[in-house]
């Protein structure tokens, strides 16, 4: 069985906790790895190597650095099928979309190679007389980056790119689910020439998240996942003076008004909600239907759930792969199950056997339908192939259960109206907002985040958010007098 170990010094490091983790292919439900669990002890030793490193990084010339972040974009736009065979194992989300993660992944760092711009302070010139003021901006040192299993490419890409174009040493905390994709970019980043130990990986579970909130030798977390444990890296890592922004879950509404394009909306809603088998942030787990829009569109969506190919994701056939572990997958079903139970109309049950494979945590496509806002199927995230529909009568209902509910990451609107859309773009609480556009990610040059629970900290990641975050400013004021020309003047310094 394959080892997963540590990547500390520019190589790995087998763990030394003695402890280790399962790694699953969630298509067969076979053991496949088992994965190191670092100690407090061993997230010290990669933090002391990264922060030798740090120190002589800073130092690198920005063009130096954009060449090296040119150079990895090269190597993983090369080798982003291996890359994406990698998640498709670990994972188990379909090849094409391994491949799709892998693509926006790419934009990040095609993002960073223009460090040299991202890094332009501003100046001042004659800000008194004689006096120049200008602004820069310096890296943090020692960044960490603890990440989801839903994206074990692209969201330690975007953390990464930016964090080491703009000059600190970053150590990775992947999901122990699907660790791999981790050390496949480690060394990436080794060919591209990034010196060692400005990239490190250190795999592990709470005792490694834990480790990294109270060391003093790290700057700044970046961390995405669940929502609760959102919030306590935030107030933990806060609480021990770190800059940390801390993306949460989700519970995307898409919103079908009465006069949208049917089809196009039915399209949408299959692809945002059962793409990567529902387990994305950005997922859409909630259709609102709006008036006498809600019969057609139902049968619409339910009409385009029997053609979803479900299987094994490095089939590429398959549209559709099985969800991350065995208790994952049942308590996906259970939720089903109380919706069903509270009177939720079961349209499709992905929790029938006949059409799924026989071995792995596969769940099929499960459409309900009379969805209200007090069913545990609507109130938390699911993270499966699950879509709700609510009706409602008027586009104020739906744009209410959307700022009512609990998370703000993503939302969408469905329509022909650019008023109402306009409108909705005003209205709604949420980080990132589609117009007729399912799944709005922003692209690299904007930040990536929600709001209410779905995001703690003031900082959005990568794009310009996310060189603010992993720099900090100084300003400096200027004077060259000529000899003799200076004077004692003990009044405050005065501008004009
Ligand atoms: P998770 O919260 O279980 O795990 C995320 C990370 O936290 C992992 O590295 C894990 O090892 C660590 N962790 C887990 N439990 C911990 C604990 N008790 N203490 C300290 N660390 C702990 O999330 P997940 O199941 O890996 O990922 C799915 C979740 O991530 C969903 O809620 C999804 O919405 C969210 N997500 C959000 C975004 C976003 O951008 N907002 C993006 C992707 C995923």
């Amino acid at each position: 069985m394959d080892y997963i170990a540590h990547w500390i010094g520019g190589a790995e490091r087998a763990g030394g906790s003695g402890r280790v983790g399962p790694v699953f292919n969630p298509a067969t439900g076979e053991q496949i790895a088992e994965v190191a669990l670092a100690s407090a002890g061993e997230v010290a030793a990669a933090v002391a190597v990264a922060q030798e490193a740090a120190k002589e990084w800073r130092t690198a010339s920005l063009s130096k650095r954009s060449a090296v972040l040119f150079k990895f974009r090269e190597l993983l736009a090369e080798r982003s099928g291996e890359l994406a065979a990698i998640v498709t194992t670990e994972h188990g989300k379909v090849l094409a979309d391994a491949g799709g993660e892998i693509a926006r992944g790419l934009e990040n760092v095609e993002f960073a190679t223009g460090i040299p711009h991202l890094m332009k302070g501003s100046f001042s010139e004659q800000a008194a007389t004689g006096v120049d003021v200008y602004s820069i901006r310096q890296p943090l040192g020692v960044v960490a980056g603890i990440t989801p299993f839903n994206f074990p490419a692209m969201v330690p890409l975007w953390m990464c790119a930016t964090a080491i174009a703009a000059g600190n040493a970053f150590v990775l905390k992947p999901s122990e689910k699907d660790p791999s994709a981790a050390l496949f970019l480690a060394r990436l980043w080794k060919e591209a020439g990034l010196p060692d130990g400005v990239f490190n990986v250190v795999h592990g579970d709470k005792e490694a998240v834990d480790a990294i909130l109270v060391h003093p030798g790290i700057a700044a977390v970046s961390f995405v996942g669940s929502t609760p444990i959102a919030k306590y890296i935030y107030e933990t890592g806060t609480a021990h003076g770190k800059r940390v922004q801390a993306l949460g879950g989700a519970k995307n509404h898409m919103i079908v008004l009465p006069d949208a394009e049917l089809d196009a909306a039915a399209d949408a809603a299959i692809s945002a909600g059962y793409g990567a088998a529902g387990e994305r942030c950005m997922a859409i787990s909630v259709v609102v239907a709006v008036g006498d829009i809600a019969d057609p569109l139902v049968e619409a969506i339910a009409a385009r759930l029997p053609k979803v190919r479900i299987g094994d994701g490095s089939d590429p056939s398959s549209e559709m792969g099985p969800l991350i572990s065995a208790q994952h997958r049942d308590k996906v079903a259970d939720y089903v199950t109380k919706g069903e139970a509270a009177g939720a109309t079961v349209v499709a049950d992905g929790r029938e056997r006949e059409n799924l494979p026989e071995r792995g945590y596969f769940l099929g496509a499960t459409l309900l339908d009379n969805v209200t806002p007090e069913m545990t199927v609507y109130t938390d995230e699911i993270f499966g192939p699950v879509l709700s529909v609510v009706r409602v009568e008027t586009y104020r209902e739906a744009v209410d259960l959307v700022n009512n509910n609990e998370y703000g990451n993503g939302t969408a609107i469905f329509t022909r109206d650019g008023g109402a859309a306009r409108q909705f773009q005003f209205d709604v609480d949420a980080g990132m907002v589609g117009v007729n556009v399912p799944i709005p990610v922003p692209v690299a040059y904007y930040s990536f985040g929600g709001w209410k629970a779905s995001l703690f900290g003031d900082s959005h990641m990568y794009g310009p958010d996310g060189i603010h975050f992993y720099t900090r400013g100084k300003v400096v004021t200027s004077r060259w007098p000529d000899p003799g020309t200076s004077s004692v003047d003990l009044g405050f310094p005065q501008t004009r």
